[in-house]
């Protein structure tokens, strides 16, 4: 059996299963203190039979430089009592040492995307999660980019749209980057509601797709992948997709290599992208030890 955890702020989603693409078991659970929350997951998972390879999906910052002796930790969330947590070998531990995988959840998010597309290994996508916070997950040549840390697409810095000039964002180190500008709670903010809410013709739809498709736009441009991958709660908003679609074509203006392969697209997953990533982590934990 694989074990697999997607690790949010809000809520674990944890699932076993025989192969990453057959998930036999599901739960959910509360965010809570870290001991309370991995004990939980530690326990229900350990409930499920003999576990051959764990995989997790985490919140972040995460440490996934395998050298550090603080790999698999969450490092520097703002999240209460989270700062410094030992993730993955406490779980491991926890499970009998099993062999464990782990990444960011939205680097696991592309990994299960980009599986999911089917074909050659290779290819290039990014994920990019649009919710209460904004992250982005990167998969170059069929491998998740982790650099000297991990990719951290929410805090890139978009050029202000004309009709929100005024607004100051709501990131706590930037101020108006992406996800202080685009996020659920800088929409909430600005407007007092969520983009449904608002209904389709209001200014906020451009405003936030504007921004996302201006990250859409840098990816493109700064590491050519073939697709962008839009998940994440606000995202799910109708007609949201196709609006940063169109907005990246109009920002591009005919001009990259390529432009007309781009594609920004819904997850092919659903809201299953993050946990299915965290199957496939397991799977390899498994095949490498
Ligand atoms: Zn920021």
């Amino acid at each position: 059996m694989l074990a697999a955890i997607e690790a949010g702020g809000t809520k674990f989603v944890l699932a076993v299963g025989p192969a990453p693409d057959a998930i036999t078991a599901r739960l959910t659970i509360p965010t809570r203190d870290p001991a309370t929350t991995l004990a939980e997951a530690a326990a229900w998972l350990a409930s499920q039979g003999p576990i051959k390879g764990l995989g997790i999906g985490s919140f972040g910052p995460v440490e996934l430089d395998p050298a550090s002796p603080q790999w698999g930790f969450i490092t520097t969330t703002p999240k209460p009592g989270w700062a410094g947590t030992d993730v993955a070998r406490h779980l491991s531990a926890a499970l009998g040492g099993v062999p464990v995988g782990f990444d960011t959840d939205v680097n696991a998010a592309a990994l299960a995307e980009h599986a999911a597309r089917g074909g050659a290994a290779g290819g290039s996508l990014a994920y990019i999660t649009v919710g209460t916070g904004i992250g982005g997950g990167l998969v170059l040549d069929g491998r998740p980019v982790h650099g000297i840390a991990h990719p951290e697409v929410g805090h890139i810095f978009p050029r202000r749209h004309p009709e929100d000039r005024d607004f100051a964002g709501t990131c706590p180190h930037h101020g108006d980057c992406l996800e202080g500008l685009a996020s659920g709670p800088a929409v909430m903010a600005r407007w007092g509601a969520s983009l449904s809410e608002l209904g389709a013709d209001h200014g906020a739809h451009a405003i936030v797709a504007d921004y996302v498709a201006q990250a859409c736009h840098v990816l493109f441009a700064s590491v050519a992948v073939e697709e962008v991958v839009i998940g994440g709660g606000v995202a799910q908003t109708p007609g949201l997709v196709e609006r940063i679609a169109a907005r990246a074509r109009e920002l591009d203006a005919g001009y990259l290599p390529g432009g007309a392969r781009h594609r920004i697209i819904a997850p092919r997953l659903g809201t299953d992208s993050g946990i299915t990533g965290a199957m496939l982590l397991a799977n390899a934990a498994a095949a490498d030890a």
